[in-house]
């Protein structure tokens, strides 16, 4: 049997696209690619396709990189695919390839600070089949019944070379969580698209559907993607901690964390990508509906995380930063390059970030929580979208046909889903994630 390797990108829609090659071509495809098609890149969600400057035209390559190849065994069907940019004819970058517009972003990170972010994306999904069960929030009978598939997947993360930290039966019904450890850079990112599709993979061959929608049933809970960071040094020293500062940041992650809640309203479509992103940031789902800095707050945009140790070494290596603002709707790539390029300007303008809050943003009045430099963030996707349009500095970091892609893009999904209901809404988007 000939053996293929699915060559693939992670696009603006969040999904996992490409082409596959006998396994015997890999060498010759490392380097010259599989065509691509620059209209591909305004496929929404839903397979529509939104307006698109390239038409029928153009030609593109997407080349594989082989330090992001996943191979999964599944009893005698073996998975194989890679990850890979998207390039020109003349392989060049292109613009609105995903991997490359988060390079440029931890390219300026590093020339304005000197410093290589490390991140982990911690994911919850939902298996579609209920289990009967109730009451299982954490539980051990929930977990239980999932056990083999979390070993599956557990098995899969640590063959493409991740590190798992935790896996657990979340609180919501059928709901799961998969923790992986830090990764530096675009594997981060990577990482991500990896687990994303390992858990898909894995519970498709149980006989199980799993969906990282962002949510499920309004009434219930949402499933976050929380991207946990933090900051090394040339020697790989930890630059993120200083006891001395703010909550514990050291100078740089204050101006990284400022940064990033002065933008957030504008960069929230790029982290929270859906029209149902919405129906999961309001108050009290311990998401995030305001752009605050919190101490160990599950209802906080960017929490300041517990680190589990005494010892100071330790605890400059286990600090780090969390961005609750986001879910799988969105690529991992252009979500931390958005976030990045937020944290960047904070660094770039010197901003300090502001006192942790302790209370409930939600008791305040529009004007108290103005006079404090609050903000309820967008509240759909539309005007998120409005939002980083209004919003010029946006462009300045990613570029003109960027934003306007985005925004095209965007445009579709919220067409397709414009005359449905929310359960309907809610029910299409779960099939799609
Ligand atoms: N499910 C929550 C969310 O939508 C997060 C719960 C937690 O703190 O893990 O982000
Ligand atoms: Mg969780």
């Amino acid at each position: 049997m000939t053996h293929l390797i699915f060559a693939a990108t992670c696009d603006i829609a969040g999904k996992t696209r490409g082409k596959a090659f006998p396994e015997s071509d890999l060498e010759r495809r490392l380097i010259r690619g599989v065509g691509w098609t620059p209209t591909n890149v305004q496929i929404n969600c839903f397979d529509g396709i939104a307006e698109t400057p390239f038409g029928a035209l153009g030609d593109l390559l997407l080349v594989p990189d082989k330090s992001a190849r996943v191979d999964m065994n599944f009893g005698s069907q073996r998975e194989s695919f890679i990850l890979g940019d998207i390039v020109t004819l003349e392989g060049n970058p292109w613009e609105l390839c995903t991997r490359t517009i988060l390079r440029k972003a931890l390219t300026r990170l590093h020339k304005v600070s000197g410093l290589k972010l490390r991140a982990a994306f911690e994911h919850e999904f939902q298996l579609k089949s209920k289990s009967g069960l109730e009451g299982e929030g954490f539980g051990r009978a929930g977990f239980e019944r999932h056990r083999a598939l979390c070993e599956t997947i557990v098995t899969h993360i640590t063959g493409a070379g991740l590190k798992l930290d935790s896996i657990m039966k979340e609180y919501g019904p059928e709901q799961y969580e998969v923790v992986i450890a830090p990764e530096e850079g675009v594997k981060a990112a990577d990482a991500a698209v990896i687990v994303r599709e390992i858990v898909r993979s894995v519970a498709r061959q149980m006989d199980e559907e799993a969906t990282f929608s962002p949510i499920c049933d309004p009434s219930s809970v949402g499933n976050g993607v929380h991207i946990h960071m933090s900051f090394v040094d040339e020697r790989g020293a930890p630059a993120t901690y200083d006891p001395k500062g703010n909550c514990g940041m050291s100078r740089v992650t204050d101006a990284f964390v400022a940064g990033v809640l002065k933008y957030l309203d504008s960069i929230l479509a790029l982290t929270a990508a859906s029209v149902i992103s919405y129906f999961r940031l309001t108050p009290h789902r311990w998401s995030a509906a305001y752009n605050n800095l919190g101490f160990q707050d599950r209802e906080a945009s960017v929490r300041i995380c517990p680190v589990t140790s005494q010892d100071p070494n330790s605890v400059a290596s286990q600090f780090n930063i969390e961005y609750r603002a986001a879910d799988a709707s969105a690529c991992p790539h252009l979500a931390l390059a958005a976030i990045v390029h937020a944290g960047v300007q904070g660094i770039e303008d010197k901003l300090k970030a502001p006192q942790a809050t302790t209370e409930d943003l939600s008791l305040l009045s529009e004007k108290d929580l103005k006079s404090r430099g609050f903000i309820r963030l967008p509240e759909t996707l539309e005007s998120a979208i409005t939002q980083m349009n209004k919003n010029p500095m946006l462009r300045s970091w990613f570029s003109n046909s960027f934003i306007d892609i985005y925004t095209a893009h965007k445009k579709s999904e919220m067409d397709h889903v414009k005359d449905l209901d929310d359960a309907a809404i809610c029910a299409i988007y779960e099939r799609t994630y």
